[in-house]
């Protein structure tokens, strides 16, 4: 006799999630505390200047005051050090952001250390990936913290899992597999060089994905049950890619793509991943709500240490 099993996959949507995360800041805000974000932009990016007009928007949500320093795509190196010179001085600004990429002939790492890091709320500076690594974080990279949030919330085990952390940028990769080694996970961190990668995402309780390549990730990389958290976000406009990704579903994607020109997908195919996978966060909806989110936390939290400090 053969059973099968027919396995429904949980979708891991972050809207609820992410508005009480900011409730709960707006609230501390309330009780008096009032911090400001720095937010710096640099060049005409559309992507960047919607990025940067979230980020001002959630502001106003929850009671941040803000800046947004818009700056010509001809700004030089020593110019953006002189205004990231001008913010860490000045007291009331508690939380500093540069918007990336910053234009090719911007040094960008010398703009991110210079930073003070005790209003990197992005935490990208070496003084917060160093605290971090060494497991006494401080201020930890928004996409990640987020991640972190949403597996507490759903109550996932991370105690002994086997999780696998694909890709190793500095701003998701590397700070989301130094998180979950925190919490005790086994971590594995893939990459563009790993050989055989499905074989190695196969074993992961836990996969989360960031390589910015769509649909990359499918039914063959998956193990069954696992967890699997897209942090990709990219654009798709070819209507027979955004049938091959999402199936039954496209026509709701095909009239997205036949309205704005492109829809926005995840690393992870859904329609395969939903054959195999236990949980998946949807593109959009999932991991970039909370990324905003985390960095009004983190904007909160620089401020608090600050006036402790003070
Ligand atoms: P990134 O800096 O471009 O890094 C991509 C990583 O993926 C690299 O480590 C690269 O390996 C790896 N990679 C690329 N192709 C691969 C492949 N075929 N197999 C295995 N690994 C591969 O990207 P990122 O900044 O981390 O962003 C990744 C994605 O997440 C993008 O789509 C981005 O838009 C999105 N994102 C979303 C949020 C959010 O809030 N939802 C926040 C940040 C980023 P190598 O190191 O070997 O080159």
């Amino acid at each position: 006799m053969c059973f099968f099993v027919a396995t429904i996959m949980i979708k891991l949507e972050a809207a609820e999630l992410a508005a009480r995360i900011k409730e709960e800041v707006k609230t501390e805000i309330e009780r008096g505390i009032r911090p400001c974000l720095a937010a710096v932009r640099v060049g005409d990016d559309p992507a960047s200047a919607v990025y940067v007009r979230n980020k001002i928007r959630a502001c106003e949500e929850v009671g941040i005051r803000s800046e947004h320093h818009a700056l010509p795509e001809s700004t030089t190196t020593s110019e953006l050090l002189d205004l990231i010179a001008t913010l860490n001085a000045r007291d009331d600004v508690d939380g500093i952001l540069t918007q990336l990429p910053l234009p090719a002939h911007v040094d960008e790492t010398a703009i991110i250390e210079a930073i003070n890091p005790a209003k990197d709320v992005d935490g990208f500076h070496p003084v917060n990936a160093g605290r971090l690594a060494m497991g006494r974080p401080v201020l930890v990279p928004c996409t990640p913290a987020g991640i972190m949030e949403l597996l507490d919330d759903r109550g996932i085990e991370l105690r002994g899992a086997n999780a696998c952390v694909v890709g190793r940028s500095q701003i998701v990769g590397r700070p989301m597999a130094q998180l979950l080694l925190q919490r005790d996970a086994t971590v594995t961190i893939c990459h563009s060089r790993t050989r055989d990668l499905a074989a190695v995402t196969r074993t992961a309780d836990l996969l989360v994905v960031a390589i910015g390549r769509a649909g990359f990730i499918g039914r063959d990389h998956i193990k069954p049950g696992a967890t699997v958290i897209d942090v990709g976000m990219n654009k798709v406009s070819d209507p027979d890619e955004v049938r091959a990704l999402f199936g039954s579903e496209a026509e709701k994607r095909l009239e997205v793509v036949a309205k704005r020109g492109s829809t926005l997908v995840g690393d992870v195919n859904p329609s395969e991943a939903a054959e195999v996978a236990g949980m998946l966060t949807p593109v959009p909806g999932g991991v970039g709500l909370l990324t905003v989110a985390m960095l009004m936390k983190n904007t909160l939290r620089a401020a608090k240490l600050r006036r402790r400090k003070n």
